[in-house]
């Protein structure tokens, strides 16, 4: 009982973070990363769409950008520029966001679980971060593709789910996720990581997301989440204690 909800150094000591889009991690992961050096970050949506639309799509005119911009070369240098401020590598992926797809090619978790397992699987990690995966159809597919990921990699590796920033505040849809992830007998518990909560490093390094920045603005005021300023929780994975497993039922 004593030892519920922390986590052992050895645990942390090669992490992973999965993250949907170019910023998700930087956003809910910051302080993790800030204490912990050498983090890598995974970003499956981080490749580029056979055309981009013309018009632009919503979201990169809401960034700034223009025709004839090749915006996923702007985005990923965001996030080096991001991530050198934490300390922590990139590796992309070249799955393509939703928002630039007919409905029907959407990207699937099965398309993704493959070539992310084995990207995972080759950091040799000892923790992964995973979003929980609200409300945006990227973010729901990362997060489904990272259990499946979980599956395969087995149980020597430790799991935590971040919270989805600005998505986190869509009434009850946290609460859904965990509720769902419990049911299915992987009891998510906010675990005492051992982080460094650096606010003015954070906005440093969400400061490099520039354009990102634009769009969070106009959809979710992310400005005055930030300043809450915002927790950042992460929440444990695993199988309920012995003997508790009914609990799931109720
Ligand atoms: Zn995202």
């Amino acid at each position: 009982m004593r030892e519920w909800g922390l986590v052992a150094a050895e645990e942390l000591r090669r992490i992973v973070v999965i993250s949907p889009h170019l910023d998700d991690a930087v956003l809910g992961c910051s302080y993790l990363m800030a204490r912990h050096p050498g983090a890598t970050v995974v970003t499956v949506f981080a490749g580029r769409p056979d055309a981009y639309p013309e018009p632009m799509e919503r979201w990169d005119a809401l960034r700034g950008f223009v025709p004839g911009d090749e915006v996923h070369v702007a985005r990923r240098s965001e996030d080096e520029a991001a991530l050198a401020v934490l300390d922590a590598k990139p590796v992309w992926l070249d799955f393509v966001e939703h928002s630039y797809l007919e409905r029907d090619d959407w990207v699937s978790p099965a398309a993704v679980v493959d070539h992310l397992s084995e990207t995972v699987g080759s950091l040799d990690p000892t923790a992964v971060f995973a979003p929980f995966g609200l409300a945006n159809p990227d973010h729901d597919c990362t997060h489904a593709a990272a259990m499946l990921v979980r599956e395969r990699l087995g149980p020597d590796v430790a799991w935590f789910c971040y919270e989805d920033t600005g998505y986190k505040h869509i009434p009850g849809l946290l609460a859904w996720r965990i509720a769902r992830l419990f049911r299915a007998g992987t009891w998510p518990t906010p675990a005492a990581v051992p982080v460094a909560v650096d606010h003015e490093r954070k906005m440093q390094a969400v400061g490099c997301y520039p354009s990102q920045l634009r769009a969070l603005e106009a959809d979710w005021q992310i400005s005055a989440k930030l300043a809450a300023p915002s927790p950042e929780q992460y929440w444990r994975l695993a199988p309920p204690p012995d003997g508790w497993g009914a609990l799931s039922e109720r």
